[in-house]
């Protein structure tokens, strides 16, 4: 008997049966752009071969204008669908089903041939869109359903029309975007007609033995989104155009509103996918923020949905169903929603990975085999690099021994665990935890290593980390000076005025930990309050009117840095944003171009740009979140002795250290060992 039943249970959709209820959602991974089809083919097989029930693949664009840039791929020639071929036959041959997305961006595409129903930019391109005329909407219509049968003709199972997140489909529904004022504008049956002329389109040239799914904006996020009549409208007018499946869309991209990111609470949104239920025939999809087999199995359980959509879970963990299905759900690599290796790669033009488990997508270059010859191998320090050696190095058969100093596992992890909207890392180090006594890692809590430990090991490998940095500022006595590491770690009190120094990740997050009284995340009326969500029943797009309700700060706090730039403009692209939204929502100060003269009981003295006089910014308590250095003691004292360590994560290097690259060192070193 399995703990997952209904996510676990097969689902017919007349011509063909999924065998479980998991589909693994669009993900953009630059993967197709490379052209390299074996390694794309092995990325989608190693998925397949982890029994999910349905792979889409990353948005592929209809025609040029409808890239999400320029050169995006798609399938425009014998060549593109031979390709193609490949992967499907590599899915297929893991007894897997697989879905092509035909995406066209409209004003979203990064390029200044963008079409859109009406000449309106948005908010996040610069690119004004030119305003399709009827010529120009029927070559739109007739390139994506060239595309859907093109799809066919490459041994796909179905396609995905993508009709949310604000793409050209989404345009065409919403007054925000559609101007017009022929017959694809005005009325909603007129705005609908575009979408629903597509589906119908793309049926016809697929036939019906074909999985043809449409992603439908649920709750779009900006002012003047659909209403939700208009939504149940869309959803039924789609089943009867040939529909076979519903999936969500939650938010446009321009909105400002986080929707995936890991301050979301967990299934935030299943809520509203729940309003769909009952209103179609066909099945209904969910997703946002779904990331373990509990959370899925319990939205299904309670009818919330037909099915699961989960993208970047399957980044971190191909195996996901496998385990779930197989009795060590407690084994999946969690995705903690952290965006740093997937959209912020996507977002940079990097091919995306994935902070947890950095072989993703790069399958057939970073490959983990049973070591020739089993070694001891010593490894100091219990942070991300040293736990992802430890687990890597013993899964391929040395004999591991962790030393940790302190009397817990995580290194900066268990600090980054602390700060509310970052809960999800408590998890990551759980499951280490797990790992490193599946892998049977020896342990040594509350144990310094020093030269002598660490004799008679074939390998040694250092991670002890980093230390915050002294900014060397003139403290006078009496002044309430602390680390980051005193207010997470050591959780020393702290004054209701808090400055600040230092506006890198660490100052944000410590400025989060000192104004939030309490961790929304977990709390999803508060944080949906938080954030100006509402029923889209009430208000279009599901905004509130009456706007964002944070709780009050718990402090008042004042962020500082010296370089003159707006702070924060160096956090992750992705969520970047949200934490400084975040701030400004419980009015947090910010101030740049700071010089420092010193620090006092009352304050810190400083200079801001050319001021000729120092001013004082009051605060009870100045918390220096100044960088780090790196914890090198033990490996000179190693080298002093002619030893030669491997030397890895914050110890190696601090300057922009985090735990991507600390993860993805520790894997590649424990690899080649
Ligand atoms: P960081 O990003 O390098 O920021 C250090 C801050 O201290 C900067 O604002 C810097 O600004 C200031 N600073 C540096 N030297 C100073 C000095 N001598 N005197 C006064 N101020 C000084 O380091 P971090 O905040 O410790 O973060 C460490 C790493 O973890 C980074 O790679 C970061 O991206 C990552 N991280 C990311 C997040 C996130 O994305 N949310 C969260 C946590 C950590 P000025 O030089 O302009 O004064
Ligand atoms: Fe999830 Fe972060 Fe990995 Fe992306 S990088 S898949 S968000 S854990």
């Amino acid at each position: 008997m399995t703990d997952y039943p209904h996510l676990l249970a097969p689902l017919d959709l007349g011509h063909v049966t999924l065998k479980n209820r998991v589909l693994m959602g669009s993900m953009h991974t630059g993967l197709e752009e490379t052209k390299d089809w074996n390694r794309i083919a092995g990325f989608y097989a190693a998925r397949a071969r982890g029994g999910v029930g349905l792979i889409v693949t990353g948005g592929m664009a209809p025609n040029r204008e409808g890239g999400v840039f320029p050169g995006a791929a798609g399938l425009f020639s014998a060549e593109d669908i031979a390709n193609h071929q490949r992967v499907t036959d590599a899915v297929h041959a893991e007894g897997g089903r697989i879905a092509m997305q035909v995406l066209h961006a409209g004003r979203y595409a990064y390029s200044p041939e963008c079409v859109a129903p009406s000449p309106v930019r948005s908010p996040i391109s610069p690119f004004p869109p030119r305003e399709l005329d009827e010529a120009g909407i029927e070559k739109q219509i007739a390139d994506i359903a060239t595309a859907a049968a093109r799809a066919r003709e490459a041994g796909y199972d179905g396609v995905e029309v993508m009709g949310s997140e604000g793409y050209l489909l989404n345009e065409f529904l919403v007054t925000r975007t559609n101007r017009r004022t022929d017959r694809w504008g005005g009325s909603y049956e007129n705005r609908m007609r575009f979408p629903l002329e597509v589906m119908r389109r793309v049926r016809a040239a697929v036939g019906n033995d074909f999985i043809v799914i449409y992603r439908i904006s649920m709750i779009d996020l900006v002012p003047d989104g659909s209403t939700f009549d208009e939504v149940l409208q869309l959803a039924r007018a789609m089943e009867e155009a040939g529909a076979s499946i519903l999936n969500t869309g939650i938010g446009w991209h321009e909105a400002r509103i986080p929707t995936i990111a890991t301050s979301v609470p967990r299934a935030a949104f299943t809520w509203v996918t729940e309003k769909l239920m009952g209103h179609v025939s066909i099945p209904v999809i969910t997703s946002n923020r779904i990331n373990t087999p509990e959370v899925a199995e319990t939205v299904l359980a309670e009818g919330k949905a037909d099915m699961i959509s989960m993208a970047r879970p399957f980044l971190a963990d191909p195996d996901f169903v496998k385990k779930a299905a197989e009795g060590h759900g407690d084994q999946i690599a969690p995705c903690i929603a952290c965006n740093q290796a997937c959209l912020d790669h996507t977002f940079s033009g990097k091919i995306s990975t994935c902070l947890v488990n950095p072989r993703a997508a790069f399958e057939t270059e970073l490959v983990i085999e049973p070591a020739a010859e089993p070694k001891s191998i010593a490894i100091v320090g219990a942070g991300p690099a040293g736990l992802s050696a430890a687990i890597t190095a013993a899964g391929r058969g040395h004999r591991v021994t962790l030393f940790e100093k302190s009397n817990r596992i995580g290194g900066q992890l268990d600090m980054a665990a602390e700060i509310p909207g970052k809960e999800e890392f408590r998890e990551l180090i759980a499951w280490y935890r797990r790992m490193l006594k599946r892998e049977e890692v020896e342990l040594h809590l509350g144990h310094k290593a020093d030269v002598d430990t660490l004799e008679g090991f074939d390998e040694i490998i250092v991670a002890t980390g980093v230390r915050p940095r002294n900014p060397r500022i003139p403290v006078q006595k009496g002044a309430n000076v602390l680390s980051y590491q005193q207010v997470l770690r050591e959780k020393h009190p702290v004054g209701r005025r808090v400055a600040i120094i230092g506006a890198g990740g660490i100052g944000f997050d410590v400025a989060a930990f000192l104004v939030e009284p309490d961790h929304p995340t977990l709390h999803l009326e508060e944080w949906l309050r938080e954030w100006g969500v509402t029923d889209p029943e009430r208000a279009r797009g599901g905004l509130a009117p009456e706007g964002p309700q944070p709780a009050p700060p718990a402090r008042q706090v004042v962020m500082m840095q010296r370089k003159a730039e707006k702070p924060g403009r160096r956090l992750g692209k992705t969520t970047g944003w949200i934490h400084r939204a975040t701030l400004r929502m419980k009015g947090v100060e910010m101030l740049s171009g700071v010089t420092y003269e010193r620090i006092t009981p009352q304050g810190v003295v400083l200079r801001i740009g050319e001021d000729a006089e120092p001013r004082l910014v009051p605060a009870d308590t100045i918390v220096l979140c100044t960088g780090q250095e790196s914890e090198r003691t033990l490996a000179e004292s190693l080298a002093a002795e002619g030893l030669q360590p491997h030397v890895i994560g914050g110890a190696d290097q601090a300057a922009e250290l985090d735990a991507k690259r600390a993860i993805d060192q520790g894997t590649r070193i424990a690899s080649k060992l």
